[in-house]
């Protein structure tokens, strides 16, 4: 039987998985296997908005695909272009809440930074989606669905990579996330490359187990934020439940790299003592860093650390032997700065009761 609308759509399937459905359904009305074939690449790989688009079937099968397997939408809300390129996407959902994606532009490359959630349970002190509190995980579409509509719009626009530093904590919402994995990366899904794939955690241990456990060789970013636990969990209360050690510890199973995000907040961790104790971690775990202006938009009460000490940190990261990053603010003028999604727009209901989602 198709799977209706109030249960799991087409789009929320591994690739593999939803040939074997269309297949199995379309054989069942006796379609030939050619015609057969030519279902499965309008889910990823040439979408469609609606089979009815798909002229290269006969019309009443597209009808009865846009019955049966109808194929869901994000609604674009509202898309707004920085003067440096950035762009920023605010997509309803079918229930209406809303979500945002940020495409980052940058020479070849086009990065997309997608939400994994609806706001986001683990408030960081400086971080805007962590304000709103959390509404509810993403499905499977919803998250790849972000990339999919892009494409819908202007084939152009899809991205070379992926980054899950948008809104959400994605190893909360792995059930999704790891389907969510598998639709970007499979050769009939998005064919992105693994190495292509970043997916930024505050450090969910058993989150961060089972992506390691996967085959493929997806990046994995922590944000650090502190390399001090003193200093490191007054920003991020996660660290109470996972503590930086056990984090480090399940960090040692990746095999590629690591990435260490560290937004630099003034005096609560761009001292030298911070700069120190990271060039020590960041040695022990080969990790590169990353280092990010804090965002004024996400933390009123924050201020961002001056340029000239941004550059000082990150000379004394370089003198350490750390490879390190600034990375430039983008999209300021939108708010539009990857993980630092302005909340207005989700300001209509109160965040979702605790307990909603598991820690
Ligand atoms: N929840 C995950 C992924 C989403 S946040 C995580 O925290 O890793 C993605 C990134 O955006 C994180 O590195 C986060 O620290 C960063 N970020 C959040 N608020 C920010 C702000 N105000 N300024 C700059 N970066 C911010
Ligand atoms: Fe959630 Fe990441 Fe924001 Fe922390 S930084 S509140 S984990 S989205």
């Amino acid at each position: 039987m198709a799977i209706t609308a109030e249960s799991t759509s087409i789009l929320d399937l591994a690739p593999a998985e939803a040939r074997v459905r269309l297949s199995d359904w379309a054989a069942g009305l006796g379609l030939p296997e050619y015609r057969i074939r030519q279902l499965h690449p309008r889910l990823w790989d040439r979408p469609v908005a609606r089979w009815s688009d798909a002229t290269e079937l006969p019309a009443e099968l597209r009808a009865r695909l846009d019955r049966e397997w109808p194929l869901p939408r994000l609604e674009l809300v509202t898309e707004q272009q920085s003067s440096d390129g950035t762009r920023k996407f605010l997509w309803r959902l079918g229930d209406g809440e809303t979500i945002e994606s940020v495409l980052i532009p940058s020479g070849a490359r086009r990065t997309l930074c997608i939400s994994s959630q609806a706001g986001c349970a683990l408030g960081c002190v400086f971080c805007a989606t962590g304000r709103m509190g959390f509404r509810r995980n993403l499905t499977p579409f919803e998250i790849v669905g972000q990339i999919r509509e892009l494409v819908l719009r202007n084939p152009a626009d899809r991205p070379s990579n992926v980054v899950f530093m948008g809104m959400g904590e994605p190893l909360l919402n792995w059930p999704a996330v790891e389907v969510a994995l598998t639709i970007l990366n499979a050769a009939d899904g998005l064919g992105i490359g693994a190495r292509h794939i970043t997916v930024s955690t505050v450090g969910i241990v058993p989150g961060m187990q089972a992506l390691a456990g996967r085959p493929e060789q997806f990046r994995l970013a922590i944000s650090l934020h502190a390399a001090i636990p003193d200093r490191r969990r007054p920003l991020m209360p996660i660290d109470k439940r996972y503590p930086l050690a056990a984090v480090l510890e399940a960090a040692k199973a990746f095999r590629k790299r690591i990435t260490f995000e560290y937004v630099l907040i003034a005096g609560r961790n761009d001292s030298n003592t911070d700069a120190d104790a990271l060039i020590a971690l960041a040695r022990r775990m080969g990790a590169l860093v990353n280092l990010l202006p804090l965002h004024p938009g996400g933390a009123p009460h924050l201020a961002p650390t001056p340029a000239p000490r941004i550059r000082a940190f990150a000379d004394r990261l370089r003198s350490g032997g750390i490879e390190a990053v600034v990375r430039k603010s983008r999209g300021l003028d939108i708010s539009a700065a990857c993980g630092q999604l302005r909340v207005e727009h989700a300001q209509h209901a109160p965040p979702a009761p605790p307990g909603g989602e598991e820690l």
